[in-house]
Parts: structure tokens; sequence; C-alpha cells
């Protein structure tokens, strides 16, 4: 049995990039970076007035002036602001030549004759200047971002609108158990739903993963065998749950051997998740998992996830906050690293919820993240600031 840490760190290590594709700027979010952005031009392109209102020399101010013309964002002014002028500018539009500051239309008021005279002369020149933002030719992106809207913003402002990204990984879900029936069915006495199908096809997708599901196979190494020859011609990761810990009827680690698929680890000093597979065969990775719900969420998140970010050349950092425990955890054994649902408090802080074991799937779904628990800590101090990863 190896440690979490030990485990990850083999996963990772195998990872090899997925090629690289263009996409159009609509399809891009959620996709990984896989070239150097650089911006065209500078930004702002021109020096740009941040308000509605009048630009004109400062020490004019304050006034009264001459307006000379009205500027609309989009157009070119006609004329430079000389002594005793000014131009109306919208917000957005070039400030003219002569000019050096905008004066927002809340602190001026128009005279008879029509002309400005300013009631505040305190006010920041209000100007973007040219280039203040961005330079042309600065990186804008780097490798390796996993793009997300406001990425998407930067790609058009750069006119980059085919950005490169990595390939989809192609993820095979199967579901492995005689008990098993779809959600849709009514179980009969002996059976129950599969409730990790559709959560593990959800996580991946989350992922950015092209997710395939191969349905329930039934405990038998043929059933098994013939899904796993099916699933490994189209996919990059095989992610199976059930059939991995000691029963007589657990045959998937044998037939992942049977396959080529080289053994790596098979189990991880960590709660929930223990009988936790992997492997490498000569095109695919597969991932044996746990049964148990609790299990393969935990797992598919702590370390499937970052093993698909690595795929597609990103590094992912799971979103975390540290927070005030606000109820002392206890354990009675410490031998393995446990991951704990753990919900809000009105207050700030965050508790363990009740949670009877990795089959307490809705201890899950109300929880708003899961606190790791070292091996070797049997308890954690009410108060402590605990790093609670968000789920
Ligand atoms: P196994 O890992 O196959 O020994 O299964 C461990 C436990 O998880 C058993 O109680 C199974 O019934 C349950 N289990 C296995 N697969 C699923 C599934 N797809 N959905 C929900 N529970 C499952
Ligand atoms: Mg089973």
């Amino acid at each position: 049995m190896i440690s979490f840490d030990g485990a990850l760190e083999i996963v990772m290590g195998r990872a090899r990039v997925l090629e690289e594709e263009q996409v159009d700027l609509r399809m891009a979010a959620g996709r990984v970076l896989t070239q150097e952005v650089c911006c065209d031009m500078d930004m702002p392109p021109f020096d740009k007035s941040a308000m509605d209102g009048y630009s004109c020399r400062h020490a004019d101010l304050p006034g009264p002036l001459r307006v000379i013309e009205t500027i609309q964002a989009g157009s070119i002014p006609a004329r430079t602001v000389g002594v005793g002028e000014c131009a109306k500018v919208m917000t957005g539009a070039m400030v003219p030549q002569g000019a050096d500051c905008v004066i927002m239309v809340e602190h001026t008021e128009v005279d008879g004759e029509g002309r400005v005279r300013f009631t505040r002369t305190d006010s920041a020149p209000n100007i973007c200047y040219r280039g203040e933002d961005i330079r042309a030719g600065d990186v804008v992106l780097r490798t390796g971002t996993l793009l997300a809207p406001q990425h998407i913003a930067v790609l058009a402002m750069a006119g980059c609108v085919r950005p490169l990204v990595a390939r989809r990984p192609r993820v095979a879900v199967v579901a492995t158990g005689d008990e098993l029936v779809e959600p849709e069915q009514t179980p009969g006495p002996s059976q129950i739903r599969t409730s990790n199908s559709y959560q593990i096809c959800a996580q991946m997708e989350q992922a950015g993963a092209q997710v395939t599901y191969y349905g329930i196979v039934a405990d038998t190494e043929a059933a098994i065998d013939a899904v796993m020859k099916q699933a490994m011609a189209g996919n990059d990761v095989l992610l199976l749950s059930g059939g991995v810990s000691m029963g007589d009827f657990d045959l998937v680690p044998g037939v992942m051997a049977g396959n080529g698929i080289e053994i790596l680890f098979d189990s991880i000093a960590i709660k929930p998740g223990k009988p936790t597979t992997f492997g490498v065969g000569p095109s695919v990775y597969c991932f044996g998992l746990p049964g148990n719900p609790v299990s393969t969420f935990v797992q598919c998140e702590i370390l499937v996830k970052p093993f698909l970010y690595a795929l597609m050349g990103h590094q992912y950092r799971a979103p975390h906050s540290w927070l005030p425990l606000a109820e002392t955890f206890q354990r009675k054994r410490a031998d393995r690293e446990a991951w704990i649902p753990v919900e809000c408090t009105t207050d700030g802080g965050v508790r363990a919820r009740t949670y009877h074991g990795s089959a307490h799937i809705s201890a899950l779904s109300g929880a708003h993240g899961l606190l790791a628990v070292p091996q070797g800590t049997t308890v954690i101090e009410k108060g402590t600031l605990v790093r609670v990863r968000s789920i």
C-alpha cells in the first residue's frame, strides 16, 4: 500500500500531453491552451476617455470654455483643442490632440451662450492612456492556461480567434457489479441503482473529457474483458468502478493485466478509496476505482482530475479555502489519510458532516467541500484553520 502522495506522483509521472488542435473562440472555454498568445496592438490602442464629459487643457479650468465638437466612441476627432476650448467626448472615444484631461459631465454646467463652466477642477485626468494595459507584442496568455470566460475575452482582444488547445481526453466509463441496474430501472430485492456511472461521467466532463459510457457489466472475467477490449480501442483513459477489492468476484485487476495493462499500484493508504488501482497499457491508462460512490467521487476529484488536466498540459490546482473548524474532529484510527465531507456553518467555519461511510452518497451531496485529515492525525481541535477543497 502506498501513500496518496506517492500514488499521485506515479499517476502524474505517466501523463503524456495529448496532441493539439485549433478550435473556434466560441468553443474554447474549458480547453487548455497549448500556445503562447501575444497581443498584436497596444491596449488601449489610443488615449481613450474614461468618462462622458469634456476634454480640455487642465490649465484652462474652470472655464468657461467654448465647445468645438462632439466626439463619439468610434470616431476620430476633427480638431485640436486650443486655449479656451473643449470638446465633448463620450466614454471610449479618442481624446483629441491638445487636451490633457476629461472632466465628467456631472461636474459641468452650460451657460446661456453654450459655453461650459466646470464646477469641480480637482478631478483625475480620466484618460486611459495608449498602451497602459498592454504593449503590442506582450504575452497575454501562457501555454497551459485552462481557458475560463475571462481568458476568452483576452483571446478576443488579441484577435486570436482559432487558439491552439490540447485535444480533449477520450474517457471510457464502465460500472461493474452483478447487483447494479440502470437508474431508470426499479432494483430487485438484492439490487441497487448505479450511482457511480453518471457521477463519474459528470466529473470527467467537468474536467473537459469526452466521455463514453459503456454501461454495467457483470462480475465475470469474460464480460469485463469484452468491454475492456472495446473501450481500449477508442479511448485514452478507462475508468472502471467496482471489482477491485478482495472479494471473490473482484476481477478487474486480473482482466487489466490480461489486456497488457501494467498495474503500477493496487491500493492507497487513503479513506475512502483504498483499493484504487492504476495501470498503463500500450495506448491507454486505466483506473480501477472502488465501487462505493463516495470513494469514486473522492478519487475522481483528487487523483483522476489532476491526471486528466495533465493530459491536456494544465497543472490543476483545485479551488480551496482556509476556514476555521467549528467543531473538534475526532477519529479512532489514523492509519490512513482521510477525506471527510464538510459543510459550512453560518458563522464562516466548517464542520464534518454526519457520514456513515463510503456508500453514504447523501452526506456528500450536502457537503460544501472535502477536508483532508493526514495519516497519523486522530484529532483536529475546534478553531484550527483547515484547508477545505471545494466540490
Ligand atoms: P465493489 O468495489 O465492487 O466491492 O463494491 C463496493 C460497494 O459499492 C458494494 O456495496 C457495491 O454494491 C457498491 N457499488 C458498486 N458499484 C456501484 C455503482 N456503480 N453505484 C453504486 N454503488 C456501487
Ligand atoms: Mg462489485
